[in-house]
C-alpha cells in the first residue's frame, strides 16, 4: 500500500441514524419506541435461514437462501444475529457488505483452510486449569462463566466452546451458567495470589443476567490480590439497546464499577467493533450511558478481509470509536481456526494497515496491532516476529515472557502466495521444509521446542 491514504475529516462524525430498519419487510411498521429496546431484539434475533426468509422475504433471490444455507453446513459457528445488524447489512450488495461477511457464511465466499489451521489454535483447553478459566499470563486469568452471545461470529476464536453444536465442529464443550462451576473458578483465582487481572468472557458478558454480572463482579472485587476486571462483550455493536433499555443490566454493571473505584481498584467493558459501520447513532447513545457513568470501554478488533483491511476503512473505525469514546485497543490479526480462511488477511498486509493508521490520532487512541500465537504464546506485537518470509508466508515468533524457550507461528493465507508456493503447500514434507528454513533464518537452533504442530 504506498501514498497517503487518510480518511475524510468529517465522515467519523456521520452516524447512520433514522427508522432505516423499516427498509426490511418483516421491520417495515416497527416503531423506534419498540425496535430500540433489547426485548424486540432478543426476540426476533434470526437463528435459521427460515427465520431470515421471513425477515427478507425477496429483498434477495432464492439463490442467496440456498448459498446461506449450504455456507451454515460448513461453518464452525452456528447462526444468531440481531434485527440491529440485520438491519445495517446493505442488501443491495450483501455479497461484499462488511457486516454480512461477518454473521452469515455464504457457501460461495468460504475458501479451503489453511493446512496448519486448528481448532482452539490459541491452546486455550491446554491452560485451562479448571473448566471456563484459562490461566496463560502470569498475573491474568480468562473467566469463561457463559457459552452464548447474542450474536455468534463466523469467525469466533472459541468455535469449540461457544454457541450451539455443528456438525463442522460436533459436539461443543459446555460451559454453561452454573454458581458451582462458578466458585471452581473463584476458589481457583484465591489460591493464586499472583492473579491481579481478570477477564469475564465467554460466550458474552451480556448475555449474563443482572444479578450474574454483580455477583461475579463483587465476588472478584472481594478477593484481595485482584485489581482490574474486564467485562467482555460484543453488545455495543450488536444489541446497543440493551444498555439503553435493559436498566437492571446496566444499574448492575454500573454497581460493580462504581465498587471497584471504592476499592481503589478498576472495573472496565472490553468490546468488538471491526466495521464502522457497525458504529451507528443508537451506539453513540448507549455509548453517553455509559460515559455518564464513569464507565470505560475499550475496543478490541479483528483485522479481516472485506470487512477492515484497506487503510481507510481501519483509520475510519479508529476515528469513530474515538468519537463515541471508546478507546481502540487492540487490531488482531486473524486467528488460524478453521472454516473461515476468506476473512484472513497476511502479515505484511495487516502491516502496511498499522503504519496508515499510526499518526492518524492520539497515540493513546492508535490501537496495537498482535498476532495471538497459535499454541499459546499469547499476543506479541505484529512487527516483533523474529522472521517472516513474505514469500512461503511463515513468520517466527518468540514469547519469553509467556513460553520461553518456544517458538511460535503464523501463516499467510494460501491465496495471497505465488502459485508455486501454494503448490508447496499441498506437501506435508514440503510444508515440513518451508518451515524449518523459517525456524533456522529465526534463529531457532535444532530440537528447540515449536508451540504449534507440524502436520
Ligand atoms: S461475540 Fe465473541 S465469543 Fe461470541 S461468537 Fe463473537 S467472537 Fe465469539
Amino acid at each position: 500500500m504506498k501514498g497517503n491514504v487518510r480518511v475524510e475529516s468529517e465522515a467519523h462524525h456521520q452516524l447512520k441514524s433514522g427508522e432505516y430498519w423499516r427498509d426490511l419487510p418483516a421491520f417495515e411498521s416497527v416503531s423506534a419506541q419498540e425496535f430500540e429496546t433489547h426485548l424486540f431484539q432478543q426476540r426476533h434475533t434470526v437463528t435459521s435461514v427460515a427465520q431470515l426468509r421471513e425477515v427478507l422475504g425477496k429483498v434477495v433471490p432464492e439463490s442467496f437462501y440456498a448459498d446461506l444455507a449450504a455456507g451454515i453446513a460448513n461453518a464452525p459457528m452456528a447462526l444468531r444475529i440481531s434485527p440491529h445488524l440485520l438491519s445495517l447489512i446493505d442488501w443491495s450488495a450483501p455479497e461484499s457488505d462488511p457486516i454480512r461477511l461477518q454473521f452469515l457464511p455464504l457457501r460461495s465466499g468460504q475458501k479451503a483452510d489453511h493446512p496448519m489451521l486448528q481448532l482452539d489454535s490459541l491452546g486455550e483447553r491446554k491452560d485451562s486449569p479448571v473448566p471456563g478459566l484459562t490461566h496463560r499470563y502470569a498475573d491474568k486469568a480468562l473467566f469463561l462463566p457463559v457459552d452464548s452471545c447474542p450474536v455468534y461470529c463466523r469467525f469466533c476464536t472459541r468455535s469449540y466452546a461457544v454457541g450451539a453444536d455443528t456438525e463442522f465442529v460436533g459436539e461443543k464443550l459446555k460451559l454453561h451458567a452454573s454458581l458451582q462451576r462458578w466458585e471452581n473458578a473463584f476458589a481457583y483465582i484465591e489460591s493464586h495470589p499472583e492473579l491481579e487481572d481478570i477477564v469475564i468472557s465467554g460466550g458474552d458478558s451480556f448475555n449474563l443476567k443482572a444479578d450474574h454480572i454483580e455477583l461475579i463482579g463483587m465476588r472478584l472485587l472481594g478477593i484481595p490480590h485482584i485489581r482490574r476486571l474486564r467485562f467482555a462483550t460484543k453488545g455495543l455493536s450488536v444489541l446497543p439497546q440493551k444498555i439503553l433499555s435493559d436498566h437492571r443490566w446496566t444499574d448492575s454493571l454500573t454497581r460493580v464499577v462504581e465498587q471497584a473505584r471504592k476499592l481503589h481498584k478498576t472495573a472496565v467493558v472490553h468490546t468488538h467493533f471491526n466495521s464502522p459501520n457497525e458504529i451507528v447513532d443508537i451506539t453513540r447513545r448507549a455509548m453517553n450511558v455509559l460515559v455518564e457513568r464513569g464507565i470505560t470501554v475499550r475496543c478490541q478488533t479483528v483485522l479481516q478481509a472485506g470487512v477492515n483491511n484497506s487503510a481507510r476503512a481501519m483509520q475510519l473505525l479508529v476515528k469513530r470509536l474515538g468519537h463515541v469514546n471508546i478507546q481502540p485497543y487492540y487490531v488482531y490479526f486473524h486467528d488460524m481456526v478453521p472454516g473461515v480462511e476468506d476473512l484472513r488477511t497476511s502479515l505484511g498486509e495487516g502491516l502496511s494497515i498499522e503504519k496508515h493508521v499510526r499518526g492518524v490520532t492520539a497515540g493513546f487512541h492508535t490501537p496495537a496491532f498482535v498476532v495471538d500465537t497459535m499454541g499459546g504464546g499469547g499476543k506479541r506485537d505484529a512487527h516483533s516476529h523474529e522472521h517472516y518470509d513474505r514469500e512461503t508466508g511463515i513468520a517466527v515468533f518468540t514469547s519469553p515472557s509467556v513460553k520461553p524457550g518456544q517458538w511460535f507461528l503464523y501463516f499467510d493465507p494460501l491465496e495471497s502466495l505465488a502459485p508455486d508456493i501454494q503448490a508447496r503447500w499441498e506437501i506435508a514434507t514440503e510444508r515440513r521444509a518451508m518451515i524449518d528454513d523459517a525456524l533456522r533464518e529465526a534463529g531457532a537452533g535444532s530440537g528447540d521446542p515449536v508451540a504449534c504442530a507440524v502436520r
